[in-house]
């Protein structure tokens, strides 16, 4: 069985949502939001489809609308069963307008709230690894997933020394990826997930195209090539690590 750990399946990017949820229909897809308003499109979503979990959260670049009271309305959420995490969450240091403080207090806040709720957090980090990890070791005390994992191989050590996951998604694919074909090679299976951050990032051969869950296959195959492993021993071990993250 496949999972794909992290993507957004919102009605405003895809009008065929019903088929690319049924071709996933005997595997397992996280939504995740990213503010309020995506949060309850996941909210949706999971009470729709029975093989649909979700994570929500405050994206660090989606903080216009991330207030204390955000911070209740997230924890009455994730009463919803199937409402299996928070995130993403993070920072993301791309723009030059970056807030950084701001981005600080909503990751930290989020984080002492997963803590709190002993639900996982999927962590978004661009721009931003140094400072990423100084708050993960101070605040994290739960399970925890590196979505989009694209930094180097010593630093994927040390958050996986915080006992973190790595979300692998269709990068790994890419011709020009070889910082991120290093890490899997060098990383056991047990501490990696499958991914696809729908609907971007689609994997070769479909590059181009408008991602879909479905495609976490093509991003297991490249990991089974290079480590010369069986794909369906991609599937066994990323699925054991999802079910133990997220409770499933
Ligand atoms: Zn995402």
């Amino acid at each position: 069985m496949m999972v794909d750990t992290h993507c957004h399946l919102l009605k405003e990017d895809y009008d065929n949502l019903d088929d690319i949820i049924m071709k996933m229909k005997d595997n397992i897809i996280i939504a995740s939001g990213y503010d309020s308003k995506s949060n309850l499109e996941v909210i949706d979503l999971v009470n729709k489809y029975p093989n649909i979990y979700g994570t929500i959260g405050f994206h660090p670049s989606e903080l216009d609308d991330f207030s204390s009271d955000s911070l209740n309305i997230l924890e009455e959420q994730l009463k919803n069963p199937k409402i299996v995490g928070i995130g993403e969450i993070g920072l993301d240091y791309h723009y030059d307008d970056t807030d950084k403080d701001r981005q600080h207090d909503a990751f930290i806040k989020q984080i002492l709230l997963a803590n709190k709720l002993k639900c996982p957090i999927v962590v978004h980090s661009r721009d931003a690894a140094l400072d990423t990890y100084e708050i993960l070791e101070k605040y994290l005390d739960t399970k925890a997933i590196m979505h989009c994992y694209s930094y180097s191989l010593e630093m994927s050590k040390k958050f996986i020394n915080l006992g973190m996951y790595l979300g692998i998604g269709g990068v790994l694919t890419f011709k020009n990826s070889s910082k991120i074909k290093e890490v899997v090679l060098n990383t056991d299976l047990s501490h990696l997930v499958l991914e696809t951050d729908s609907p971007y990032l689609t994997p070769e051969p479909f590059r181009g195209m408008k991602n879909e869950p479905y495609n976490v296959y093509y991003v297991a195959k490249e990991i089974a090539s290079i480590k010369g492993i069986d794909i369906e021993k991609v599937f066994d071990e990323t699925f054991k690590n999802a079910k133990n993250i997220f409770n499933i």
